[in-house]
């Protein structure tokens, strides 16, 4: 019985790129177009020594793209339900939007740990530039990342490994 680890955020945030930097694979599909992630990929992941189950919960996006919909909703709160640890994952170049608000607000109602993952912050600039905004959701502590670039991530990793 090792932990559930949920990557959850509106469509095209990056989650699927995370998913698949952790899990060292391709395996979540990732696309341009928001929603475009039907599945919800499972995978085992070992961490330093430790295992836990990393969920890409992209399959609960509406394929229209509606990023202000109830299936939002029912993502971050099934996350809730299932998750030991979520990674909540945001836009670092889009700042805060009306969604990632509503999202927000759902998680404050657990107790469970969140991790605010700001990714898309692909080096030292754009930290500089894009992190303040987000201090908006009235959060401690930010995770300046790039899933794509890896700016940030082992930095983000080795708090998640002390968190299991
Ligand atoms: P998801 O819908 O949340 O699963 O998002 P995806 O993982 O499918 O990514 C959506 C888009 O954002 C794709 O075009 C990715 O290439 C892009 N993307 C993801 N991570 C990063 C990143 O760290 N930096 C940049 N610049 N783009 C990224
Ligand atoms: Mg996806």
């Amino acid at each position: 019985t090792h932990s559930i680890v949920a990557l959850v955020g509106r469509p095209n945030v990056g989650k699927s790129t995370l998913f698949n930097r952790i899990t060292r694979s391709r395996k979540a599909l990732v696309d341009p177009t928001p929603g475009v992630t039907r599945d919800r990929h499972y995978e085992k992941v070992v961490w330093n020594d430790k295992l836990f189950m990393l969920v890409d919960t992209g399959g609960i996006e509406d394929a229209s793209g509606d990023t202000m919909g109830g299936h939002i909703r029912n993502q971050a709160l099934a996350a809730i339900e299932e998750a030991d640890i979520i990674l909540f994952v945001l836009d670092g170049r889009e700042g805060v939007t009306p969604a990632d608000k509503e999202v927000a607000n759902l998680l404050r109602r657990t107790d469970k740990t969140i991790f605010y993952v700001i990714n898309k912050i692909d080096g030292p600039e754009q930290e500089t530039e894009q992190m303040a905004q987000f201090y908006e959701l009235g959060v401690n502590e930010l995770w300046a990342v790039s899933a794509e670039h890896k700016y940030g991530f082992h930095t983000l990793m080795d708090a998640l490994d002390e968190s299991l």
